[in-house]
This record gives C-alpha cells, structure tokens and sequence, in this order.
C-alpha cells in the first residue's frame, strides 16, 4: 500500500491488478479490462457464485482502509501525511481473505471501492456522485455506507445527502421493472466509535433520519405509498477508532468480516447466517458481469434512462451469442472433417457412408447443447431460450444435411450391393446348372440389404428428437429394393423366356420339317402309317402343323409359366410372358415354313413326290418302264397330283375347317401389362396386328403368287426331265 497511487487510468492489461481494477477511471471511462481481470481472479467461471459489494461515504472517512483490512485488498488510501484525495473513479477487488475470525467467508466476494463523494477535490460535482451510486446501485448486492459516529444525527451532513441521491436513483430504477429489481442491504459502518452511545442507539437514530429522507424524496407516480422497507434492508456496525485503538479496531473488523457470508431467512423470516442473502443478487451471471457493468456505465454517462431488465436483456443476447460461437467452436472440431469427407465424395460422384457418424455427431450434439445450456441458461430466460432454439437449428440444420446425406449414400450403396449380390448369385447360379431359386435369393438379399441400412438408419437417431426418425426414407429403401428385384426378375423372365423360345424353335425345326419330309414321299407318308394313327395324307398337311405348333406351344406355356412363378413373377408377368411366347413362336414357325418352302428344298420335295407317284406302283414297287406302257398317261396323273400340292402348300389352311387356323385366338388380345420395352423385338404379325396393314389372310399366304407359276414351270420342267428319262429308259431296256 504506498502512500499515492498516482498512475490512475493507467492500467495494467497484463493481469498485473496490483490495486484491483479501475471500473471506471477519472474521465468516466469504462476499462474493458474489467472481464480479463475476472478471467485472471477466476470469477468469471463461477456463475452466480459471487457477490459485488460498493461502498459509499464521504471522502477521506477510511472507506479504502476499511476494505482493505476486511478483504485483504490494496485499494490505495490516503497517507497519513499528504490528506489528498487517492481513490479516483470506481476500483474493483476480489476479495483475497478465505476466512475472517474463524468463519469461512462467501465466495468471490468482489468490493468496489468509489470515489469519495464530498467534492473536496471534484469541486460539486454531484454529476459523478449521482452516477457512481446508480451504478453501484444497479450491480451491488450491498452498499456499505461509511460514516463518521459525529456525523450521526446530523441530518443535512454530506452523507444524507448522498443517501438522498441513493434513495432517488433506486426509485428510477425501480419503475422500470417493479418485479425484477432486487432488493439491496444498506449497511452502516460506524467509525471511530467511542463507545459511549450504544450501537442500537445510533442506529435508531440513522432509522429516523433514513425514514424522514425517504419521505423527503419525491416519488414516482403509484409509488408514493411505498416506505423504505419495501427496497431496503438495514444492517449496522461499529469500528473504534483505527489509530487510537489498533488491537481492537483489528479484532472489530475480523468480525464485520465474518458476517460477509452467504445467508438466508428461516421460516420465521429471521436470518440465518451472513448477511448475503440471495435475494440480494441482481443474477448476473459473472461471465456476463463485464459486459452488463459496461453497458449500465454507458446509459448512465450518456444520461439515458436506466433501464435494467432492457439492459439484462441485451446482455442475454450478447452473452448468449457469444457463449453459441464457443460452444459451436467445439462443434466444428467434430462436424467439419466429416461434413468435407461427405462434401468431397459426393464431388467425385462417390457417395461415403461415414463410419459410426451417429455416434459421433449426437455427442458433439449433445456437448454443444449441454455446453451452452449451462453457460447461458443462467441469463435472461426468454432471451436464452430464443437463443438456444437458434442454436439449435443451426446444430440440427448441419446435422440435417449430414445425416441427408449419410441415408443417401447407405440408400445408393445398399441399392447397389443388393442388385449385385443378386446378379452375382444368379450367374453362379446359371453356371452350375441353374439350380438356383431366384426368389430365394432376392428375399435372402433384401433382408441382408435391409438389415445393414436399419443399423445405419437407427445409429444416426437420437432419441426424442423428430427429424432423426428416418421412417420414410426406410421404406423408400425397401421399395426402391423392389423396384430393383422387379427389374432383376424381368432380367430373369426374359433369360427364361429366350431359353423357353428356343426349345421351341428346336421342337419345331424338328417336326415340321419332319412333315415337310413327308411329301416326299408321293403316298403322302413315308413308310407305313404307325398302328393305331389315321395314315397322312398330303391334304392336311397344315393341320398336322398346326397340331404340332399347338402342342409345342402348350407345353412351353406350362414349363414358362411353372418357372415364372417359382421367381414370384407377377401374373401380369407371367400373361405377358405368355403371349409374347406365343408371338415368337408363331414367328418361328413362320420362319421354319419359309425356309422349308425356299426354292431349292420345295422343288426338291415336289421332285420326290413326283418321282414316288411316277416311279412307284401303289404297292410301292419300283416300275420297269416297257414300251407298252402307259408312260404318258402315269406321267400325267402324277404330275397332276403333285401340281396340286402347290396350292395347298402356297396357304396356312386347314383341312378340317377349309380356313385358315384361328391365329388370332390363338395368340389372344394383348394383356394390359405390357410395357413399352415388351413390344420391342417383336415381329409383327398379319390380322393380330391389325394397325400393321398386314390381313391374316396375307399373314396365312406361304408362296405368293408369282412365287407359284414361277415353281409350277420349275417343277414341270424336273417332271418332263424325269418323264423323258422314263421314256428313253423304255425304248432302251427294249433295244437291249
Ligand atoms: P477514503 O478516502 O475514505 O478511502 O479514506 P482512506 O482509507 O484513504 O483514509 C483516509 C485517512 O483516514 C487516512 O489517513 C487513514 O489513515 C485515516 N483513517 C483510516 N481509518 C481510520 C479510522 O478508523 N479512524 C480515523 N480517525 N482515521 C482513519
Ligand atoms: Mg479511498
């Protein structure tokens, strides 16, 4: 403690608080010091847990002495020698004493130490006396008001002047918010006293002269009925004379010291404890404390109107954003690098699935909420919870996106393993022989799909919060699964239906040339008919075709059929499979009769039959040609007859009805569950598809017309080769 403290307002921002910390200095300006130096004192970190205490008295009247020596502080007081004013502006001191005569002290008791207020040195300025007790006023728990035991009683002295200006300051700020505002203890220190009039005396008389300046002040509209006690408590205390009696001004202030604890009313509304009672605190949180005293300082110097609860509001907001931007600091160091690997896949078109991002993101979650929650909860209710709903929604928003993106890439990679682990399973399949139950395979595969996206699904909820609950983007996963097997399974019902087709093709390649053979042989079957069969004849030669196409058909519809269903087609699937099988099939016989009539092979047939009616007897012996014989007439008639397969082979016509085979029927109308793709390599077909322009009539047509003379010339010239051969063969067998 020396002597002058002279370099006022020059403060150290080094954590260097030798004296405390200068609030406000000399020219009225805040020292934004004030939160570094509560950083430093660790009283910033406690919350509520502190306590802010002015003191008020006339000048050079020991207020800074006083402190000093209750709260180990060295707040500069004047020398014994040069009596000049020291103290200057308001100082700010945590309280360095644990106990005081043997009783554990509150914690973080924070003292300012005002200027003295008797203008000796200020000239009348009660400008700065006004503002410095409204300013203590509105932050304070307690005001100590130093007094001289001389002064007491004498009503017009400086200090009830000052109690004055206390009183009328507290009033205006009182009107602002009537429930809020605290009520403050006012507490008397007595000095130097002699001992002689007891302390109750003294205070009874402070009473009376508090009371009669109570009712002095003028008051507010609606308040003029309200006493004193309404705002005020009252606490009073003695110290002797420091200099004159040392040991026991010591012993006095340890006990003042020990009523600096924390304390409250019992049931009977009687005290308990210290003097710091809770109601006393004006609940802002210590972290908040430097920006809240600022913004106070700053109405009160620009002399606009105090208003607190406005002040405490604009405080929440301030604290409260800044306790967000920390709180989302730590946030980041979690979210960034996960939302950038995502951010980054999904640039190269790779969509990740994070590992174990649920886990990770609700706990970063959960700390910034908790974080905040017990950082700012402690300010302004509404502002905080407007605060933490934005928080909130920041938090959820980028969670949001996340997680949108983490179902996307667990949606597109499980769509993607489930379609090759089908095809992978099928083409195994198809290689050992094609043993495999398709349907068994999508269902063991949609399970195993669906179960690794419900992980990921129920990893990344959190509990009791809505939007985590990914319902819908679950069954969107399984229908598109679906949608994917719909596909795989039309892969599969046209594997099945080009294998079913060509049996078919082989089946009928087979037999319908097997008839086409036949005629051949000019007795319309070769060889004898088996036991039991209606021997062939050339006549319903398209009957036994169409029979036969019938039959191989039928039978392909039950194996496809069969089949298709054992995969869980559809029956929509499965009638159109039908009668697309029935179209090919009809175009592959349509195929397989062009090929059998192409000139080459049906002169050839038409040759034989020729040749079998010419050079056979009926009983199927080889004729030797004698010139007696009828050459020309067997010529004739053989010829004939085989002319005549000519028409019959130019029309798909049945012997049985003389028309045409009910193709039509036969194929059926085109099923409703036909889709664009199913048309595709179908070939169209006369009198089914009736918008091709093509009759079935022309459909029915095997050789044109021209096709027909033209063969009807070939084939006589083969029989008139054939006729002169015989011939010759009759004249020479006679000449040898
Ligand atoms: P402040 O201006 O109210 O802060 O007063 P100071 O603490 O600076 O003290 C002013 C003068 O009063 C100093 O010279 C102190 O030595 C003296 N002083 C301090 N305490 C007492 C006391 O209890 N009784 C008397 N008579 N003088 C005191
Ligand atoms: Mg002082």
């Amino acid at each position: 403690m020396n002597g002058h403290f002279s370099a006022v307002g020059d403060q150290p921002a080094n954590g260097n608080y030798e004296h405390g910390c200068q609030v406000i200095d000399e020219e009225k300006e805040f020292n934004p010091n004030l939160n570094d130096y509560l950083q430093t004192t660790r009283v910033a970190e406690a919350g509520f847990n502190y306590h802010l205490i002015s003191v008020f008295g006339s000048q050079s009247t020991g207020k800074s002495t006083l402190l000093n020596h209750l709260f180990g502080t060295t707040f500069s007081v004047m020398s014994e020698t040069e009596r000049r004013q020291t103290t200057k502006g308001i100082w700010l001191s945590k309280n360095k004493r644990e106990t005081s005569s043997g009783t554990k002290m509150a914690d973080n008791i924070l003292v300012m130490d005002v200027e003295g207020t008797d203008g000796r040195e200020r000239g009348e300025d009660q400008d700065f006396e006004r503002k410095s007790a409204l300013f203590a006023l509105a932050t304070s728990e307690v005001l100590l008001v130093n007094i001289w035991e001389h002064q007491v009683g004498l009503y017009q002295g400086a200090n009830m002047g000052l109690l004055k200006t206390v009183f009328e300051v507290n009033m205006q700020l009182f009107l602002k918010d009537k429930n809020s505002a605290p009520r403050s203890l006012l507490f008397f220190v007595i000095r130097d006293h002699l001992g002689v009039t007891p302390l109750s005396a003294l205070q009874n008389t402070l009473i009376q002269d508090l009371t009669k300046i109570w009712s002095s002040i003028s008051k507010p509209q609606g308040l003029e009925q309200s006493r004193i006690e309404d705002y005020f408590d009252f606490g009073f205390a003695a110290l002797p004379h420091k200099i004159l009696q040392g040991e026991k001004f010591e012993s006095e202030v340890a006990n003042l010291g020990a009523r600096f604890s924390t304390g409250h009313r019992n049931g009977n509304a009687e005290l308990e404890g210290g003097i710091l009672l809770p109601e006393y605190h004006r609940r802002i949180p210590a972290d908040g404390l430097s920006v809240y005293a600022e913004g106070i300082w700053d109405q009160i110097v620009n002399n606009k109107d105090l208003d607190l609860p406005t002040q405490q509001e604009l405080l929440a907001q301030f604290r409260c954003d800044e306790i967000s931007r920390e709180v989302l600091l730590a946030f980041d160091t979690v979210l960034t690098p996960l939302e950038e690997k995502q951010a980054e896949a999904s640039k190269l078109g790779k969509p990740i699935v994070l590992p174990d991002l649920g886990a990770a993101a609700s706990e970063a979650r959960e700390k910034c909420f908790k974080a905040f929650e017990v950082q700012a909860s402690r300010y302004h209710k509404g502002v905080y919870s407007r605060k933490k709903q934005e928080l909130e929604s920041k938090v959820d928003g980028r969670l949001k996106t996340l997680y949108q993106g983490q179902i996307a890439a667990a949606h597109k990679a499980g769509v993607a393993a489930f379609s090759e682990a089908v095809s992978n399973k099928v083409k195994a399949g198809q290689k050992a022989g094609g043993g495999y139950e398709f349907a068994e395979i999508v269902s063991n595969e949609k399970k195993k799909t669906t179960e690794i996206f419900k992980a990921e699904v129920d990893g990344l909820a959190i509990e009791g919060v809505e939007w985590t609950n990914f319902v819908s983007q679950s069954q969107l996963f399984e229908a598109e699964l679906d949608e994917v097997s719909g596909k795989l399974r039309k892969d599969e019902i046209r594997r099945l239906a080009t294998r079913v087709e060509r049996w078919v093709k082989s089946r009928l390649g087979d037999a319908v040339g097997l008839e086409f053979n036949k005629l051949g042989s000019g007795r319309g079957g070769s060889g004898a008919p088996e036991e039991g069969q209606k021997p062939a004849t050339e006549k319903d030669l398209w009957d036994r075709i169409w029979h036969v196409f019938t039959d191989v058909v039928r039978e392909a519809e039950g194996r496809f059929a069969d089949r298709a269903k054992s995969f869980d087609a559809s029956d929509a699937e499965v009638e159109v499979g039908l009668w697309r099988l029935r179209r090919k099939s009809w175009t592959a016989l349509r195929e397989k009769i062009e090929e059998e009539v192409m000139e080459g092979n049906i002169l050839l047939k038409l040759r034989e039959n020729f040749e079998d009616k010419f050079r056979y007897d009926e009983a199927g012996v080889p004729r030797i040609w004698r010139p007696t014989d009828d050459i020309e007439g067997i010529y004739t008639k053989a010829r004939e007859s085989t002319l005549t397969l000519i028409p019959l082979l130019s029309k798909f016509k049945l012997l049985s009805s003389q028309k045409a085979p009910e193709l039509v029927e036969f194929i059926g109308a085109q099923p409703s569950g036909v889709e664009a793709g199913d048309e595709e390599d179908l070939t169209p077909i006369g009198g089914v598809d009736e918008e091709d322009g093509k009759s079935l009539e022309e459909e029915m047509t095997v050789l044109s017309e021209n096709k027909r003379q033209d063969l009807v010339v070939r084939f006589k010239k083969t029989a008139d080769g054939v006729y002169v051969e015989a011939k010759r063969s009759a004249i020479g067998g006679m000449t040898q």
